[in-house]
């Protein structure tokens, strides 16, 4: 969809220019702001979102990408995944407005929530909004009575018991009940035109995929028996968004092109779609946190000494902490509790729901001599479960220092407001001039396109190699043994 980004809605960053740069400027320029307090803001990469694309389509030829709004409404983010020609799956009805906004026609929008306020079923009906999910029998009355002209997309439920965020707790049909749904559907001759799946975030096995393909291609054979028309299959999201994931992307995509291949055959005249939510954004948006508060309590103090998320990919969970530094005067040992203007009730509450480890990274390296105490960060909000990171080991920090995260671009933006609480944080948006430039030809330069083992390769910016982007070291326990 040409005309939706233009070079005005981006800092355009050019070669040897890195996000080491930007921060630095950012953060130096809220130090000395003197009209308003910046405590946080989001640097998002642009060029990381084309980049993604480029894989994806590399990866999954079949499949036509869709973007899941709810994982990060920004308006650089929609406005590039629009230029890039996506379709867009929307929760509600502000989401729905949100992409019609920016240009997006209503033929690529996907109102993709089996459970649905009547108002908002009406908005997609006046506003051409026509593919809708459902998973059981009130929706459908609902859809009949409010959108008839709708078409329906079933969706089924996953095993998605081992996945970190799970969704088919609360959606999807079983596949002992899909009949019935077909069925109902016929007599009250709403169109069922596909099935959907949504293995999960965070799923260590990507047989889940094949294995949903699988009961997808049973219910298209009750559908067809009963006389629906079906020809869409929608893959849902769940694909990692970070290059460390347990599972790589190009291993979930030879599964799921092998499980295409095999239920749903190239002619067979199926659409195949997918709605990525984490895998385009998580790695584009740097965090940059300054801390507001600070204080020292004894160590001793019940419930200070380490990490609390048991989970297995946390550097502080997975190593023990050094031994602690002797206190110079005798004294019982301390730690400190670092405040920041954002907590797990709105950008990080990827600690709430999905069991992550935020860890800081420090602008400055500190010196090998200067010594580190154990350290944890808390969100802004009064009670014991706003805490972000235990178990750290920090040098000494001040108020008014910047910490920053890397890969905050999932489940963050917009999620203030989701929480109860105001989104409040600016994002800067900057792109290479090389992203720039093969987003608008649409084409990956091949000397960037695949490295020896199929991988692809970050566009060559400047901004995403590793040594560039890196501000520090990290300090957990693990890092410093
Ligand atoms: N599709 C649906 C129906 C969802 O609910 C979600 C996220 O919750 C997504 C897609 C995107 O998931 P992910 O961010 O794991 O790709």
């Amino acid at each position: 969809m040409a005309g939706c980004l233009s070079e005005a809605d981006f800092v355009m960053v050019e070669e040897g220019f890195s996000t080491r740069d930007l921060l630095e400027q950012l953060t130096l320029g809220a130090s000395q702001a003197t009209t308003e307090e910046v405590a946080a803001f989001f640097v998002a990469d642009l060029g990381a979102v084309v980049r993604k694309h480029f894989c994806f389509l590399k990866c999954l030829p079949r499949v036509r990408p869709f973007y899941a709004v709810k994982c990060n409404n920004s308006p650089g983010v929609l406005k590039v995944l629009a230029e890039l020609g996506l379709g867009f799956s929307c929760a509600n009805k502000a989401e729905m407005e949100l992409v019609q906004h920016i240009g997006v026609p209503a033929s690529k929008i996907i109102y993709a929530n089996p459970c649905k306020q009547i108002a908002h079923i009406k908005y997609a009906a006046k506003h051409g909004v026509r593919l809708l999910s459902f998973d059981n029998e009130m929706e459908l009355a609902k859809v009949v009575k409010s959108h008839p002209s709708a078409k329906m997309v079933l969706c089924i439920a996953t095993d998605d018991s081992h996945s970190r965020s799970r969704l088919s707790l609360k959606f999807g049909v079983l596949l002992k009940s899909c009949r019935q749904l077909l069925e109902d559907a016929k007599r009250n001759h709403v169109e069922v035109v596909g099935v959907s799946f949504h293995i999960g975030s965070g799923c260590p096995d990507p047989q889940a995929y094949a294995r949903s393909i699988a009961d997808a291609r049973l219910v298209f054979e009750m559908g067809a028996e009963l006389g629906h028309r079906m020809h869409i299959l929608d893959l849902g999201g769940g694909f990692p968004g970070v290059e460390g994931a347990k599972v790589r992307f190009e291993e979930i995509s030879s599964v799921v092109n092998s499980a295409l291949d095999l239920y749903f055959p190239e002619g067979c005249g199926v659409d195949i779609l997918a709605k990525l939510g984490r895998y385009y954004v998580t790695s584009a948006f740097t965090l940059a946190v300054s801390i507001i508060a600070k204080k020292e309590v004894l160590l001793e103090q019940p419930g200070r000494e380490a990490c609390h998320s048991s989970n297995p990919s946390c550097a502080a969970c997975a190593a023990p902490p050094p031994p602690l530094p002797a206190e110079e005067n005798g004294s019982a040992p301390k730690t400190i509790l670092y405040q920041l203007s954002e907590g797990e009730y709105g950008i990080f509450n990827s600690v709430l729901f999905d069991n992550t480890c935020p860890t800081p990274i420090l602008p400055k390296k500190p010196s090998t001599e200067q010594p580190l105490y154990s350290s944890s960060l808390w969100g802004p909000v009064i009670d014991g479960c706003d805490c972000i990171a235990e178990g750290l080991w920090l040098p000494q920090l001040h108020v008014g220092d910047w910490l920053v995260f890397e890969n905050m671009g999932a489940y963050t933006v917009g999620m203030g407001s989701l929480l109860g609480g105001a989104q409040t944080c600016r994002i800067t948006y900057a792109m290479s001039r090389v992203a720039w430039e093969a987003l608008r030809g649409q084409l990956l330069p091949a000397e960037q396109d695949e490295d020896a083992e199929g991988t692809c390769r970050p566009l060559s910016c400047g901004w995403e190699i590793t040594d560039t982007l890196c501000m520090g070291p990290v300090f957990t326990p693990a890092s410093i043994m």
